[in-house]
Order: structure tokens, then sequence, then C-alpha cells
């Protein structure tokens, strides 16, 4: 038994109550809905957060954010990023320093991408002239602007992408997406690390996933380890500028596959995990057959089988 909140807009809220709409129970005072899955209890409030609870609450809370605090819940309660021995101090924000975010990780189609981004002290006012900052406050098309430039200024960073048909090979050797994660901001690390040897970053950030002793639990269970001077922090693409500039690479990196895999699909498809993805992967399945969606999508995402309500 595990328990999630995401704090997200009324509209996807509203998005969220009709992918559900089969699964509705009785909600209590306050809720805008609830909802029961095989994997999970989901209570979505008017103050924009959700409450997941139940065997893996991760899968259904997955498609739908970043996963960013578990443990105590009130509806009312501020979301102040998550206290614990890792957080960093508040000054490395303005020091050299690496940080790394994901994208993709709620969305049906496409990868999971993650990307380590280096800055130095002295470019934090360029990149904050640039408009770097939390991509998920920018649409895509700045995103991708935002990304070239950052190219253009060689900005060092590294960038790993978890691919369809290994995603699912992994999820089906019972890997959860915080394992895969954990294992990709890892590995973006170490490649950004060597990249910038000999220089050393004053500290490296991680915007926050699941808590700091789990995430190590993942690397050890492959045997790896956490580098020196990693911190964890939710919402850090707020505070950290390298936290921003990696959200913004792996979101650009993210709607790039979807163009290369709309391409190949001859049909666009679509991000998220709405019901107007169950609509193209009924699409999908009329045109090239069930087993081609391993190549497109995270297929043990409950909209495979919402998809039939389609065919
Ligand atoms: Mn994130």
């Amino acid at each position: 038994m595990g328990q999630i909140v995401l704090k997200l807009p009324l509209n996807k809220i509203e998005e969220m109550m009709q992918a559900y709409q089969s699964q509705l129970k009785q909600a209590p005072q306050g809720a805008v809905f609830a909802a029961k899955t095989p994997n999970s209890s989901i209570t979505a409030y008017r103050s924009g957060k959700v409450l997941f609870q139940g065997k893996n609450p991760e899968i259904e809370a997955g498609k739908w954010g970043d996963i960013e605090e578990t443990g105590s819940f009130s509806p009312s309660n501020n979301s102040k990023p998550k206290q614990h021995n890792f957080m960093p101090n508040p000054s490395l924000f303005t020091q050299s320093h690496i940080g790394s975010d994901e994208a993709g990780t709620g969305d049906y189609f496409g990868p999971i991408t993650v990307a380590a981004a280096y800055v130095e002290q002295s470019q934090i006012p360029l990149l904050k002239e640039l408009g770097v900052k939390d991509s998920k406050n920018l649409t895509d098309a700045s995103i991708t602007s935002i990304a070239r430039k950052l190219l253009q200024l060689e900005l060092p960073y590294s960038l790993v992408i978890l691919h369809n048909p290994k995603y699912n090979k992994l999820q089906q050797k019972g890997w959860t997406q915080g394992k895969m994660k954990a294992m990709l901001h890892n590995h973006a690390i170490n490649q950004l690390i060597k990249k910038i040897e000999p220089v050393k970053p004053d500290g490296i950030i991680i915007d926050q996933f699941c808590e700091p002793q789990v995430y190590q639990r993942h690397l050890q269970s492959e045997k790896n380890a956490l580098q020196e001077n990693v911190y964890f922090m939710t919402k850090a693409e707020s505070h950290s500028i390298a936290v921003a500039a990696g959200s913004i690479i792996a979101r650009a990196s993210f709607v790039q596959e979807m163009n290369k895999l709309s391409k190949k699909a001859e049909m666009t498809l679509p991000k998220g995990a709405s019901a107007k993805v169950d609509r193209a992967i009924a699409t999908m399945i009329k045109k090239y057959g069930r087993d081609n969606l391993n190549s497109f999508a995270k297929v043990h995402f409950a909209n495979t089988k919402k998809a039939s309500a389609y065919l």
C-alpha cells in the first residue's frame, strides 16, 4: 500500500474524470471525483490535489504528472518541497551545478527522455535572459526554440532516451517507472560528469520523483551508486536553472521523438493519456495490428484496454 499526491490543473482533472468515466465511485465531500482501478483508488480535490492510493498508485499517477510527494496528505496543505536529508543548500542554485529532469513519463505514446545539464555560475544570468525556466510553464514551440539556443551556447548536457520497445521489456521484467527513471537519471549524470571532466560541479540536483532512499535502492539493485554531492528536491526546476535547462532539453527531445513516431505511424500521436489517446490507439490497431503498439507506446497503461471501446 502506498500513496502519491499530484498537484494538477483543473483542465487535467476534467480530462482524468473523462478517462476514468467507467470506474467512477462516490466522491467524498470536497472532491471533484473519485475512481477505482485495479492498481489504485483516485480522489481529485478542487484544490488541484489528486490522491492515488492502493497497491500500485504510481501506475495511475505516472500517467498524469510527475510524482512529487508521498506520505502524509491533507487536501488543503500547500505543496512545499518535501524535507529530507538530501535537500540542496539554497546557495547551490547560484553556483556551478548539474541539474536533471525527465519527460514523457505520463504519456502513453513515446519514450521517456532524461536530460542532465551543467550550468556554470557565470552563465546563470544569460540563461535566465533566454527564458530558461520550468518547462511546464512553456509551450512546446518555445521549449524547442529555447533548447536550440542552449545547443548554440554549447551548454554541456547529456540526454538519454528510453524507447518504447526497451521500456516495455523492462516493464515486463518487473521494473517500475520509478526504477527506470532512477537508472536513466543516474546514467545521464554519469555521462555528463565524464563530459565536463576535470571540472567538478559544486553539486548535482535531481528533480525529485521518489524518496531519495528509494532512488538509492533502485541504483543498488542494479549495482550502481549515487555520485558525490547529489541532492533531491521536488519542483527543483523552479529553483535551479540547471534543472530547468534539463527539463527543457528533455521535453524538446520528447517532442522531437513524438514527431518522428507520428511520421513513422503516418498518423498524429497525441501526447498525454486522455480519451483522445484511446481513439488514436484504436486507429493504430486497425491500421497495423496490436503488436505494433510495442514500438510506439507504453503498453501497460490502462489506455491499451480502454481503446477497445473504439474498436
Ligand atoms: Mn520533473
